[in-house]
């Protein structure tokens, strides 16, 4: 065949021979002449090729008549020169991918092609792979349920995956070239542009929150994570962005932070919002100089309607007063509650002290009116503490507790109405602390005493009864009343021991009594009956203590014992103080009702309990005489008490002509400075043994 080449240089010769290119010429459909690399190439010799080999053969038939249609046209003067690949397929049957690049020409006066053949083989596989891998990645990122987007590195959308598709509900297609100002809101755009520069002028990471308006129209809140990556050439190639979204975590924050400073029923700020409020507040006013005033406010009688209408009524009750109270101050105030029926307003920017009192007076008129709880109406009023910033302290501690003091010292007042905290409250205040400290050290030094106060029976004029009451005698202030100690006692939780060693020691006396009076029997005379004062503390914490087991070893027939205790324990229903109203009951100890009248007097409570004794109250009997309605409403108590079966016993006799209306109304009993003063335990021992009345 060389020897047909009679012009060829010797030069072209060589590198045909030893080219790394195939070089062919086919005319008439079979090669005329093969290099040496396009046989090695496909497995033949020259030779085999160069024979009557048709052409067609080397293609694998995927890619025969695209290759053959080539060929065709060339070898008809058509195609100029024409550059395709395909397949190819080798002696040995295997296949090879070729890149050919053909030329029409002449030859030896005949149409021919004269072409060049690369072996891409080892390319084609490499670059099959980079496809698979992109495929791979592709999928990969598919895959993953947090969108994913990159843009190039003018910011400009490069792709995103299916789930970045379906968050904004924008295709691929229409993404890719894209800024962010064609796919957003205006003010979100703004902000991933600026994010997005940030980025690009830090190449590296970057993490934030942000908005995005989603597919349905709403916008999620999410968090951003983005990086910058590089090209091949190690120039910014763009940044890849993936968005976590967290509108439900930040929603369950929210819940969470509501719960944890709101008050689930009224809805107003709690406590621990209220102390940021007012810390926040207190360093405003401190700022502009300006002055600040704290409203605490606690509703009269709540526990009342709570305890006759239920919790939930007692509930609407409070939902109701919260938006009475918010009505009447301006929305820049906080309304807290600070649990309970007690409220604390602040009031920022109170320029006159008077200002604040208008407040409280508003507030006060607001609740006056009938609250309608479910068809039930209830009346309910307010007392209220005022204490200012920075007149009054500066602390937040020590503002609260003063506006809580002046509470207090409304509610003495009166209830209904307000006070302005003094200094003299807060001496007051002092001296509760002092006394509970010392209260405690009292129970343990036995610093108690009793003093019996006798009870005579208005018809025979003699001491059938006595009612034990409790004295402290203090180290340094002498004999302290109860009056002076029984809130703090029961304040501070020491009011069950107290209770206790009062049950132990007015058993221990009457039944020393009973024996002295059996020892000595005057005619007619039946033994005397003790009556201890039971706080409700102690009745509802259920601490009446071991008073039966102390009543089986002195030996005291129960009867000889009653029990005091006041009208609002019987609407109680809580469990402890039915069941331990009922066991009193139940072991035979007689239970009184103290100062009956100035409660709820609620008499169908009366008989469910199967009550004894009532007391009318000494402020009623104070007016006996000057009062028409007091007289009316004692003597209206009696009759009704008889006809439940109740005996009733008057307190505070001073006067004979009190007496004499009692005894003309049917009163059965009465104590009083009249008949003696309390006494000390010897002294009412030495009084009963004369038979003194
Ligand atoms: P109370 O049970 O209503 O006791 C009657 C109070 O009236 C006693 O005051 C008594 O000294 C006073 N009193 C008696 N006669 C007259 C009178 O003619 N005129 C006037 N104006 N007052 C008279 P006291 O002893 O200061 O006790 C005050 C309250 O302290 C008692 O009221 C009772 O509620 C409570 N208390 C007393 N001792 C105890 C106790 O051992 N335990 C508990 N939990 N409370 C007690
Ligand atoms: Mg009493
Ligand atoms: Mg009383």
């Amino acid at each position: 065949m060389n020897d047909r080449l009679p012009e060829a240089d010797t030069l072209l010769h060589g590198l045909l021979r030893n080219a790394l290119i195939g070089v062919y010429v086919i005319q008439h459909q079979r090669f005329v002449y093969v290099n040496r690399r396009l046989a090695d190439v496909f497995g033949y010799t020259q030779e085999e090729l160069c024979a009557d080999l048709d052409p067609q053969t080397l293609v694998a038939s995927a890619g025969g008549p695209r290759a053959r249609h080539q060929l065709d046209r060339r070898t008809v003067w058509e195609a100029g020169e024409d550059f395709h690949d395909f397949q190819g397929i080798r002696k040995n049957g295997s296949r090879l991918d070729v890149e050919v690049f053909g030329v029409s020409t002449s030859y030896a006066g005949a149409p021919a092609i004269i072409g060049m053949l690369l072996d891409v083989s080892e390319r084609s596989a490499a670059e099959r792979a980079v496809a698979d891998q992109l495929r791979f990645i592709g999928q990969l990122v598919d895959t993953i349920p947090s969108p994913v987007f990159y843009k190039d590195e003018d910011g400009r959308y490069l792709g995103c995956n299916a789930a970045f598709e379906e968050f904004i509900g924008v295709e691929r297609a229409k993404l890719v070239g894209r800024s962010v100002y064609d796919l957003s809101p205006k003010d979100l755009a703004d902000r991933y542009f600026a994010a997005d520069q940030a980025l690009f002028e830090r190449p590296g990471k970057q993490t934030y929150e942000a908005a995005v308006a989603s597919a349905d129209g709403t916008r999620r809140d999410v968090v951003f994570y983005k990086a910058t990556f590089n090209k091949a050439d190690g120039t910014l190639g763009g940044l890849v962005g993936v968005i976590l979204d967290i509108s439900e975590r930040k929603r369950m924050e929210q819940a969470v932070w509501r719960e944890a400073n709101y008050d689930a029923l009224t809805g107003l700020p709690n406590r621990r919002l209220f102390r940021d409020r007012l810390s926040e507040e207190l360093k405003r006013a401190q700022r502009s100089a300006s002055r600040l005033a704290l409203l605490f406010i606690d509703l009269d009688r709540f526990k009342e309607v709570n305890d006759t209408l239920g919790h939930d009524v007692g509930d609407q009750l409070l939902v109701q007063a919260a938006r009475r109270i918010c009505m009447s101050v301006r929305a820049s105030d906080t309304v807290s509650r600070q649990g309970g029926d007690e409220f604390i307003v602040i009031l920022p920017q109170v320029v006159e002290a008077g200002a604040a009192g208008q407040v409280a007076a508003d507030i006060i008129q607001g609740l006056a009116a009938p609250f309608d709880l479910d068809g039930h109406l209830a009346y309910v009023s307010a007392s209220i503490g005022i204490a200012f910033y920075p007149d009054d302290g500066s602390e937040m501690e020590t503002l609260v507790s003063y506006a809580d003091q002046a509470m207090y010292a409304a509610k003495a007042l009166g209830r209904n109405g307000f006070c302005h905290f003094t200094q003299s409250m807060q001496t007051h205040a002092m001296e509760r602390l002092e006394i509970g400290t010392d209260l405690r050290q009292a129970v343990i030094a036995d610093e108690f005493l009793l003093h019996y106060q006798p009870i005579v029976d208005l018809a025979s004029n003699r001491v059938v009864k006595a009612e034990a009451l409790l004295r402290w005698n203090h180290p340094r202030r002498g004999l302290v009343q109860p009056a002076e100690f029984i809130s703090i006692a029961e304040e501070i939780g020491v009011i069950g021991d107290i209770g206790n060693w009062v049950f132990h020691e007015a058993i221990a006396a009457a039944t020393r009594w009973q024996s002295l009076q059996s020892e000595m029997p005057r005619a007619g005379q039946a033994p005397i009956q003790i009556s201890v004062n039971i706080s409700p503390q102690q009745f509802i914490a259920g601490k009446c203590g071991d008073w039966s087991e102390c009543l089986r070893r002195h030996g005291l027939p129960p009867h000889l014992l009653a029990v005091e205790i006041t009208e609002g324990l019987l609407l109680d229903e809580r469990q402890a103080v039915v069941d331990t109203l009922l066991a009193f009951r139940n072991a035979g100890v007689q239970v009184s009702i103290d100062d009956f009248g100035t409660g709820y007097s609620a008499m169908s409570y009366l008989k469910k309990f199967d009550i004894d004794y009532l007391k009318i109250d000494r402020s009623f009997v104070h007016g006996l005489t000057h009062e028409p309605s007091d007289l009316a409403i004692a003597e209206a108590v009696i009759v009704m008490a008889h006809k439940l079966g109740i005996k009733v016993i008057a307190e505070g006799v001073e006067t004979d002509s009190q007496r004499e209306l009692l005894r003309q109304a049917g009163c059965d009993y009465a104590q009083g400075h009249l008949f003696s003063d309390p006494l000390p335990a010897h002294e009412f021992g030495a009084y009963l043994s004369q038979g003194a009345a």
